[in-house]
């Protein structure tokens, strides 16, 4: 009787046990959900699921990037600026952090040719 009451209602969670029983530990679902640890429960976090060698999918909590860096002056997006964190800005070389060019970095193109001619022309008066 036991075994034909199981196999009626409680089917679902049988083949929960049995999952269970083979990992050792309580992963039943496709997405694994752990309560994350109180640090790590702030949205300062942003969570990636990542896909582990023993083809779990986890939830990684991961620090958020940084902001888009700006132009000093016209607070326009610079391009080839990488948005990354500044531990894995210290593993770029120096030339893949800024574009190679008198203020590359701080002021995007269009400024630095206005500064520049500015530049030059107070360079011509004084001569
Ligand atoms: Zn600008």
């Amino acid at each position: 009787m036991d075994g034909l009451q199981s196999h009626g209602k409680q089917g679902g969670q049988q083949s929960i046990a049995h999952r269970i029983d083979i990992a050792g530990v309580d992963e039943c679902a496709d997405t694994v959900f752990r309560m994350p640890r109180p640090s790590q429960r702030s949205r300062s976090f942003r969570r990636v699921k990542v896909n582990t060698p023993s083809g779990s999918p986890r939830v990684h909590y991961l620090k958020r990037r940084p902001g888009q860096a700006k132009c000093r002056v016209c607070k326009k997006q610079l391009h080839g600026v990488p948005r990354k964190t500044p531990i894995l800005m210290k593993k770029l070389a120096k030339t893949e952090k800024r574009p190679e060019r008198p203020y590359g970095g701080n002021l995007c193109s269009s400024c630095t040719r206005d500064i520049l001619r500015k530049k030059n022309l107070v360079r011509w008066e004084n001569v």
